[in-house]
């Protein structure tokens, strides 16, 4: 076959332009992501192989070797996964097929600055080679094929790639990057080893490279470091949800947390747990400080890796975190899965479940400890006389769970309906604004302790503003009367609370809804007033009711107006104005 070139797709052709253009202030996470690649290639060889032994031939291990060659100026990573033949070279490299990069292309500002830090905040995979390379050779053969079947893809990183056919003695992949003048520092042992220590350690198969000696120069010429053609493992390989807690750091816990979910930040809580009873297994769960921008997207939410014994098996939210939850990162190992589960099996496994709902009890426990340190915290004298001192780690997690709140919250309002069987104890999270109370901290439970005397409810309104919200002549009555109405303005509010009736045993009320009934909160002349009226209103009622009887199923007389001479609302078991625009807006 000769060579044959190729267009990228568009958005590859945009995406390299930024790449290559962008004052690059992080260049070396170029080497996470081909490493990332690498190991990824490697567990699916592994994975592939549990039902095809023959897939790994003459070479039984899996491992990645990463080499320079300071003549030719090239860096090269080798790995000896599962490899790709010509078409899937074609449509892997050629294509993103990711969809949230639609979404991060999106977020592009045009300012050189900001946007090479989304790209280190993100990673663009593969193409991020070209951060440091003018020009990308990657050689590969699938595992399986035969050595004559190997592939050879080149490209300059601007408008196409080409593509031939080679032999290829080994099965899986290299990608020999051509280094740019301004990226030469890494063709250099000391700076490569130090990379894949702060990216890769915790990859969990062996990362090779050359051991190199000091050869003192000859007749003059300045020493240099020399291969040796001996190999040695540079990262430690080790999978840290497997040490022991005290064994571990709080700075390796975020080196962890930053490698497996690209994330910049550190998390704001985690927890690592050994699990044993029914089944057996260990968590490590992390909370991040950021949402990610493609929080929102429809789809997969790989958050959670899962491994069989320290073996990794896959990438599935679904099966081991519900959606409401998609937002914490991990691992989950356990201990009596097969290891050649499916996806399929997954979903009806009766250990996965466990995990699953052990799981979840994990986060909820985590958020609800944040809550519980939200606000500072005063030393405070027990009944012993003796002074409770506020510990280091207590102060640590001072204004997390606002933090957390302000990016999750409405995420995890989806866990009324989602999750019936914690539906109380997410309640219990939950953070509102109130028109007594600004900013987003009132739970249900403040507003409880603050209810009136005679009040027999939690007053909400929903709206898509809080302006708006707080605007609303909906309120009128409630302002009048000095009674808390809390303001729900996230989307999800109103299918949300759908789902939850009381809290508590005191119901929930939206005053957007029917009549609202005051109850003991209305005193008796209040009430003969309010009759009085609705009597003497009658006839125009009844003309009203007559004139707008086709878009209006009522028209009454109200005590919630104070100044305003009418409202809108809706019957009680009718959806409420805001889900109704929303319905709108979707061309329902
Ligand atoms: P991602 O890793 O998130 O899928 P990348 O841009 O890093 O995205 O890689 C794109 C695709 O190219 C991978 O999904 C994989 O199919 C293929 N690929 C990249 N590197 C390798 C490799 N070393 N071995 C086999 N396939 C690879
Ligand atoms: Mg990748």
């Amino acid at each position: 076959m000769t060579k044959k070139t190729h267009s990228f797709q568009a958005e590859v052709a945009q995406l390299l332009h930024l790449v290559t253009h962008s004052l690059y202030s992080n260049q070396e996470i170029f080497l996470r992501e081909l490493i990332s690649n690498a190991s990824d290639a490697c567990d699916k060889l592994r994975f592939e192989a549990l039902n095809d032994s023959g897939l790994y031939g003459d070479q039984p291990d899996l491992e990645v070797r990463v080499s320079y060659d300071s003549k030719a100026k090239t860096l090269t990573i080798t790995d000896t996964g599962i490899g790709m033949t010509t078409q899937e070279a074609i449509d892997n490299l050629g294509t993103i097929a990711k969809s949230g990069t639609k979404a991060f292309m999106d977020k592009l500002s045009g300012d050189q600055k900001a946007d090479s830090q989304l790209i280190g905040q993100f990673g663009v995979g593969f193409y991020s080679g070209f951060i440091v390379a003018d020009k990308i050779t990657v050689e590969s053969r699938r595992a399986g094929t035969q050595a004559s079947e190997g592939v050879r893809w080149t490209s300059g990183g601007m408008g196409d790639f080409e593509v031939e056919q080679i032999d290829r003695a080994q099965r899986g992949t290299s990608i020999i990057l051509h280094l740019r003048e301004d990226a030469q520092d890494f063709l250099n042992g000391y700076k490569l080893k130090e990379v894949i220590a702060k990216y890769s350690d915790h990859i969990s198969l062996p990362i090779l490279m050359e051991k190199e000696e000091w050869k003192e120069g000859e007749n003059d010429q300045p020493g240099e470091m020399a291969k040796t053609g001996e190999w040695e493992t540079v990262n430690k390989a080790s999978a840290l949800w497997t040490r022991a807690k005290k064994d571990i750091t709080p700075e390796q816990y975020q080196d962890f947390y930053k490698a497996i979910s690209h994330d910049y930040e550190d998390p704001l809580t985690w927890s690592h747990n050994r699990v044993e009873g029914n089944t057996e297994y260990t968590q490590l769960l992390y909370i991040p400080a950021k949402a990610p921008f493609d929080l929102y997207q429809q789809g997969k939410h790989a958050g959670i890796k899962l491994y069989v014994k320290r073996v990794f098996i896959m990438d599935d939210a679904q099966a081991l975190m519900p959606q409401y939850l998609r937002f914490v990162k991990g691992v989950i190992d356990s201990a009596d899965l097969p290891l050649n589960v499916s996806r399929e099996l997954l979903q009806e496994s009766r250990d996965v479940r466990l995990i699953r709902d052990g799981s979840v009890k994990r986060v909820l426990a985590m958020l609800e400890d944040l809550a519980r340190h939200d606000k500072p915290q005063a030393d405070a004298e027990g009944s012993d006389g003796v002074v409770d001192v506020v510990s280091e780690d207590d102060k640590a997690k001072e204004g997390k769970y606002s933090r957390f709140y302000s990016e999750f919250g409405a995420v995890l309002k989806e866990g009324l309906g989602e999750d019936m069987g914690n539906k109380e104890r997410i309640a219990k999270l939950l953070r509102f604004a109130s028109t007594t109370h600004d900013g987003l901290n009132t739970s249900f439970a403040d507003y409880k302790a603050r209810m009136k005397e005679g009040q027999d409810a939690i007053y909400y309104i929903t709206a898509d503003t809080l302006a708006a919200a707080k605007s609303s002549p909906q309120l009128e009555v409630f302002k009048k009367k000095g009674i808390e109405v809390l303001l729900m303005t996230d989307r999800v509010d109103e299918w949300a609370l759908n789902f939850l009736q009381d809290f508590d045993g005191t119901p929930l009320q939206s005053v957007a809804k029917g009549a609202v009934d005051l109850g003991k909160l209305q005193n008796e002349e209040e009430k003969k007033a309010a009759e009085e009226a609705a009597e003497a209103f009658k006839p125009v009622l009844a003309q009203l009711k007559e004139a707008l009887k086709d878009r209006a199923d009522d028209v009454r007389a109200t005590s919630r107006l104070v100044d305003s001479p009418a409202c809108l609302v809706v019957s009680d078991s009718g959806m409420s104005l805001q889900l109704a625009r929303l319905l709108k807006q979707a061309g329902q």
